[in-house]
């Protein structure tokens, strides 16, 4: 966790830290250090204890403890990026931490028993569609998987090796050959990514692995009508010709904007020492693209303009929603138990 503390300042980067419930495996392999985890929300803060019950402490912008529901994780770390991406502002939210600590609960859960378990790529597209339903708006996406610096596409997993293409007008980053899927209802969403997710458990138990080595990324793209005044920086009308006709035009906008909601491949370290062959490309892939998203995640935090997303294809695919005018926010998620400390 020392590298986050940083991130921690206010920013256009916001820190948030969930700790997840205590389970049976917690129970059995850290009996011990069972409560060297302390979250304290009013200080917003994080302490943990070591081995020789020496305390660090770490500062958030939001906690939320184990009894956090998804709804107040969604209202407090997803909601206001989907305000934004209503507004025509993108924005990204990732989840990083180690296997098992609820990162995908806490972004890709479907929650189709208990909608109360729904998870903030659900929340995100529910609250996406009810703000877009005229018909002069579209609301699409698509779902894939980075895995060794490979682009698969999770809806139709024989495009397993999309290319990543910057629009040299307008530094879009496109995708050609990936499923973009216009959604029609939730419903029609969640089919979709049930889909999505059967083929990241069916990619992920080919590798043989308990652990997700690699990262899921939903892309929302939203393009909305908006009638009234321009707030964002797209307005047409020119300054100094105008200025005895200061009419309040209400222009129609065509607002383009998306979101990217990224399940992180899990952040625990991989020995390389021990790893051959496949697992050793594997794990210097992951620590690639983990360490190039943290120094653009740092870069953004101290306002540096420079920001390198040419190191890794995750930070490629996220740098046209990444800086700028886009929000970025980042959920870290733990566990309770001494074994997540790293
Ligand atoms: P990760 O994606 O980080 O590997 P998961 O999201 O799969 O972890 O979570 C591991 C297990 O813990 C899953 O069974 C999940 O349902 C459960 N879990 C995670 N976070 C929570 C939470 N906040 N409340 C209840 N169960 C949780
Ligand atoms: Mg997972």
């Amino acid at each position: 966790y020392a590298n986050l503390t940083p991130f921690a300042e206010p920013s256009r980067v916001r820190v948030s830290i969930r700790l997840r419930p205590r389970n049976t495996d917690d129970l059995q392999f850290d009996a011990d250090f069972a409560d060297s985890v302390k979250l304290q929300p009013e200080l917003k803060r994080l302490k943990l204890w070591n081995n020789n019950w020496n305390s660090e402490s770490f500062k958030f912008d939001e906690v939320f403890t184990e009894n956090a529901s998804q709804r107040r994780v969604y209202d407090g770390v997803a909601k206001p990026m989907v305000e934004g991406v209503l507004n025509g502002y993108s924005g990204t939210v990732m989840a990083y931490g180690q296997t098992g600590t609820g990162k995908t609960y806490t972004v890709g859960q479907l929650g189709k028993d208990d909608i109360s378990q729904r998870s903030m790529m659900v929340r995100a597209m529910e609250d996406i569609l009810k703000n877009t339903s005229s018909t002069f708006n579209t609301v699409e996406f698509s779902y894939l998987q980075l895995y060794l610096e490979y682009i698969q596409d999770l809806l139709v997993p024989e495009n397993n090796n999309i290319p990543i293409v910057e629009d040299s007008k307008t530094g879009e980053v496109l995708l050609p050959g990936a499923e973009v899927v216009k959604v029609r209802d939730l419903d029609h969403f969640l089919q979709l990514l049930q889909i999505g997710e059967a083929n990241r458990h069916a990619a992920n138990t080919k590798m043989n692995t308990k652990s997700s080595r690699s990262h899921a990324i939903l892309m929302i793209n939203v393009r909305k009508l908006t009638h009234g005044k321009v707030d964002n920086e797209v307005s047409t009308m020119e300054s100094d010709t105008t200025n005895d006709l200061q009419v309040n035009v209400e222009v129609p906008t065509l607002r383009k904007s998306k979101l990217l909601i990224v399940d992180l491949a899990g952040s625990e370290r991989i020995d390389k020492s021990g790893s051959e062959g496949h697992m050793l490309e594997e794990a210097e892939f992951i620590n690639l693209s983990l360490t190039s998203l943290g120094k653009c995640i740092n870069a953004l935090a101290e306002n540096n303009p420079h920001i390198l997303t040419r190191d890794s294809k995750l930070t490629r695919l996220l740098c046209d929603s990444f800086g700028g005018t886009a929000r970025t926010s980042l959920i870290v998620t733990i566990g309770p138990s001494a074994r997540h400390h790293s």
